[in-house]
């Protein structure tokens, strides 16, 4: 063996508490606001949907929180997920700089969603909570969440984008294969719904649709709360492992990240890798680029507004601030769905108007470029969202090799694409367009 290429740790050096950013921000970030009277939401107001304690996470001032045993035991299904040097695409793109990995498609459902899911399971398991309300746009948060609702018996309802329903069947059979009930969306299951297909009864339905369609099923069930996969704060907090493992793999390593680099489409598993960095970056002064990338065709970073939004098309949410393209923007149908946000985490873009992080923004055909160039080189086929920060990574590393510069740079691989393999096949048949 020539040199170490994967940095695993033990089951012990799992988390014990998660990271909280809001701890640390120089400013306080402007609080979320009821949409009609504009003052900061009550405690009362979100609990109508959420249980109290995600509430109390959600506006918790603690650098650290408690991660209870049983969400502990759980992870430990694939937990530490392991960082990797990724020596062969170095090769490949014959650049002087290290690049590091870490690989969150390690968990059953292939991506860092489940970090969320089984914490927003367990909470609301001992609040109560019988059964979660959600929707799902490609699947991927609907499956984790399925997956999460197992451990815990829930009853799990997902609300799924139609044509990803009819189009994309893989990630509904895993959300029924894991126990969930999955309606396509628009559905006969809620008044909004109901209303949508007496209108068009061919209506494709869309993301926007389906949360409106997970909340009125929330208010109008018994014992039903409803979960939110990204943006919200106590979904940053709880995606915190991903850096702290990081964090100490990387001394494993023997070696100091200089850049570091995750996809972001509502801003979670950038918060994730990002966020305990950036806790050093703070409160040690340790240097570090940190660089969220996002998508050409759905630029809120690099291209929103930073100002108070909705979080859905159908304004039912508070209003957050955030970098938005504004709730009614339709992002067009590129292949990484889960970059398709209007809006950005209130706690992502906070860190941003700071100058605490930089943002990047990349077309779809270097994205699927740098996605086969990474599974051609190192194996794993990412997925199209996180063949985003590949992308970024791939400029930057040969960036360095113009310029002869030594460069450590880390990247959260957010989840594999094995079951985004169709996207693959319209790149390489030369049909993806960038928008
Ligand atoms: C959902 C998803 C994303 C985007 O969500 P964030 O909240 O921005 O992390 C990125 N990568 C993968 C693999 C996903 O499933």
């Amino acid at each position: 063996m020539s040199q170490p290429i994967r940095f695993t740790l033990s089951q012990a050096d799992i988390p014990q508490q998660w990271y909280n950013l809001n701890a640390d921000f120089p400013e306080p970030m402007p609080p979320p606001l009821h949409p009609g009277t504009k003052q900061p939401v009550s405690l009362e107001m979100m609990t109508a949907i959420f249980p109290e304690n995600l509430v109390r996470q959600e506006m918790c001032p603690d650098r650290w929180v408690e991660i209870p045993e049983p969400v502990r035991d759980i992870y430990a299904l694939w937990r530490p997920t392991p960082l990797l040097r990724a020596t062969r695409l170095e090769k490949a793109l014959q650049t002087p700089a290290h690049i590091y990995y870490k690989y969150e498609g390690a968990s059953p459902a292939g991506s860092h969603k489940p970090n969320t899911a089984v914490a927003q399971a367990y909470f609301n398991k001992i609040a109560g909570t019988q059964r979660l309300a959600t929707e799902t746009g490609a699947g991927q948060w609907g499956s984790s969440l399925a997956f999460a609702c197992r451990f815990f018996e829930l009853e799990c309802n997902v609300y799924m984008v139609k044509v990803s329903y009819q189009h994309k069947p893989y990630r509904r059979m895993l959300m029924h294969t894991w126990g969930a009930t999955v309606h396509p969306s628009p559905s006969d299951q809620t008044n909004f719904g109901r209303k949508l297909l007496a209108e068009d009864p061919a209506c494709p339905g869309s993301l926007g649709i389906a949360i409106s369609e997970a909340i009125e099923d929330t208010v109008t069930h018994p014992h039903t709360k409803y979960s939110l996969g990204s943006v919200l704060n106590h979904v940053c907090l709880h995606q915190s492992v991903i850096g702290q493992e990081a964090i100490k793999q990387m001394e494993l390593a023997g070696e100091e990240p200089d850049s570091v680099y995750g996809c972001a489409g509502g801003g979670s598993n950038f918060a994730g890798i990002a966020f305990p960095f950036l806790y050093r970056k703070i409160r040690e002064g340790k240097p570090c680029r940190i660089v969220a990338v996002e998508p050409s065709a759905c630029p809120s970073l690099t291209k929103g507004e930073l100002r108070y939004d909705f979080g859905d098309t159908a304004e039912t949410t508070p209003l957050m601030m955030m970098y938005t393209l504004g709730h009614k923007f339709m992002p067009p149908p590129i292949h990484a769905g889960g970059l398709r946000y209007h809006g950005m985490a209130p706690m992502v873009s906070h860190a941003l108007k700071l100058g605490l992080i930089e943002a990047k923004a990349v077309h779809q055909t270097r994205v699927f470029e740098a996605g086969a160039l990474f599974a051609r080189s190192e194996g794993v086929v990412p997925a199209p969202e996180s063949a985003h920060a590949i992308a970024a990574v791939v400029e930057e590393a040969l960036a360095a090799r113009a310029a002869g510069q030594k460069r450590v740079i880390l990247f959260n691989l957010s989840g594999h694409g094995l079951l985004d393999l169709s996207a693959y096949e319209s790149y390489f048949a030369g049909k993806l367009e960038d928008a």
